[in-house]
């Protein structure tokens, strides 16, 4: 059977990024991408298990693929679902064939060809020293910007979150090792990369920290635009922020999640500071940096969230004044210190705070982007939106800019001048006359 392999990702930008990975590891045994199920001789879901809504989604899409199941065809799930669910997934979906937690995807090609033969097999064990150095990503050539992992794992334990449990200790690459890849991405035409760890900026790799990081990835020939995600607040060094705020490449916007406003409730979390080591960190990156954006994750409805908390939460989205914020709703996860904690919020509840915190969030954002009306900001041109056929493109403080002009633009930097908002996106025009920025060679 030709060697075809299927891949859907879910969850987030490290899935995305390990998903380039499995591409790369496959591609090497001589496997080719196709976005047809019907044409694999393999199919993976990359899924994500930080939420039951995900997970359940995910079991609904494998239930569709199966019918493409034929013999010698193989069916597998990978990433953070896996790694949770391990060896009760194969029990649990007979038609599932194959189970590879994010540390198992070195040896992908031998467990599809066991898998391909009939095996059922799963391979869910950490394993602290995998990095995949050696393995080359699979990147859409064309694009102007890259995922880059720097680090794997999480060493924190917020009692709501699963991902401890499904990636394993923190581990950072090899500072020349990312250095390397991001050279040889800048000599494919990628201007921009977004540096990936779970607390990005306790990246230590033995002698060299975020900041040494920053200032080695953001000298790098070709590279113009470098963002990181996600950091963590205590792990701002002053050291750090010198360096975003001295870097020219370094993007003026931080994801800077920070759960709840209140102090009690962050305890509760297990998040290791409290409101005013938040607002502290906010201030110290302003001072800095005073253009950054400031964009969050917000969870509501955790056990224990009185309205008090949650009026905590809303008063602290004014403090900062985020310029947008990813906003959840709790999910329980099996084997998580939140389990054991009382006074679950009844559901009607939590939805309710869900739906006043993001009409919240989204006049707050509406704000500060009024005010940036007639601005002008240099874009990268991204992509064709979605809707509409102009021109999508991003800011460096993270804005979306719908454009006017010709698809080749795409790739290049311009100058623009904003000249309305959504309240959540932008309109812009060129700066006349259109100064050409760096475009891709
Ligand atoms: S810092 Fe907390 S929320 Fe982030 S990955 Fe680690 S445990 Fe999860």
């Amino acid at each position: 059977m030709t060697k075809r392999v299927y891949l859907e990702t879910y969850g987030c930008q490290m899935n995305v990024a390990d998903s380039e990975l499995i591409l790369g590891q496959l591609e090497r045994e001589g496997y080719t991408v196709t976005g047809d199920p019907s044409q694999a001789s393999v199919m993976l879901v990359n899924t994500c298990a930080v939420r039951d809504n995900a997970e359940q989604r995910v079991i609904g899409r494998m239930g569709e693929l199966k019918r493409f199941r034929r013999p010698g065809v193989v069916l597998g799930v990978v990433g953070c679902m896996a790694q949770r669910l391990g060896e009760t997934l194969l029990q649990d979906a007979p038609h599932v064939d194959l189970v590879v937690g994010p540390d198992g995807y070195r040896g992908l090609p031998d467990l599809v060809a066991s898998a391909a033969d009939g095996a059922r097999v799963a391979d869910v064990a950490f394993k602290a020293w995998e990095h995949y150095e050696d393995i080359p990503a699979r990147r859409t050539l064309g694009q102007p910007s890259a995922f880059v992992t720097v680090q794997r794992g999480c060493d924190y334990r917020c009692t709501f979150c699963i991902v401890p449990m499904t990636r394993g200790r923190e581990r950072s690459r090899k500072l020349e090792d990312v250095v390397r890849e991001v050279g040889a991405l800048a000599g494919q035409g990628v201007s921009e990369v977004t540096l990936l760890g779970q607390t990005v900026n306790s990246y230590h790799d033995g002698e060299r920290d975020f900041a040494d990081l920053l200032r080695a990835v953001g000298d790098v020939d070709g590279i113009r635009r470098v963002r990181f995600t996600s950091p963590y607040p205590n792990d701002f060094s002053d050291r750090a922020i010198t360096a975003m705020a001295e870097v020219a490449t370094v993007c003026e916007h931080v994801h800077l999640p920070v759960q709840s406003g209140s102090s009690r409730l962050l305890k509760r979390m297990g998040r290791r500071y409290d409101r005013e080591r938040y607002l502290d960190c906010v201030a110290r990156l302003r001072a800095a940096i005073p253009t950054i954006a400031v964009t969050t994750d917000i969870i509501v409805g955790f056990p224990g969230e009185t309205e008090a908390d949650f009026l905590e939460t809303v008063s602290l989205v004014h403090a900062v004044g985020f310029d947008d914020a990813f906003t959840f709703r709790y999910s329980p996860r099996d084997g998580t210190g939140a389990l054991r904690l009382s006074e679950s919020v009844p559901e009607p509840v939590a939805a309710e705070r869900l739906e006043r915190l993001i009409a919240e969030v989204r006049e707050v954002a509406r704000q500060r982007n009024f005010r940036l009306v007639g601005s002008t900001h240099e874009v990268l041109v991204e992509r064709i939106a979605r809707r509409g056929g102009r021109l999508q493109c991003r800011t460096r403080t993270n804005k979306v800019v719908l454009l006017d002009g010709p698809e080749s633009w795409i790739g290049t930097y311009r100058e623009v001048r904003l000249v309305g908002t959504s309240g959540a996106t932008f309109t812009g025009v060129s700066v006349s006359p259109i100064r050409e920025l760096a475009v891709i060679t």
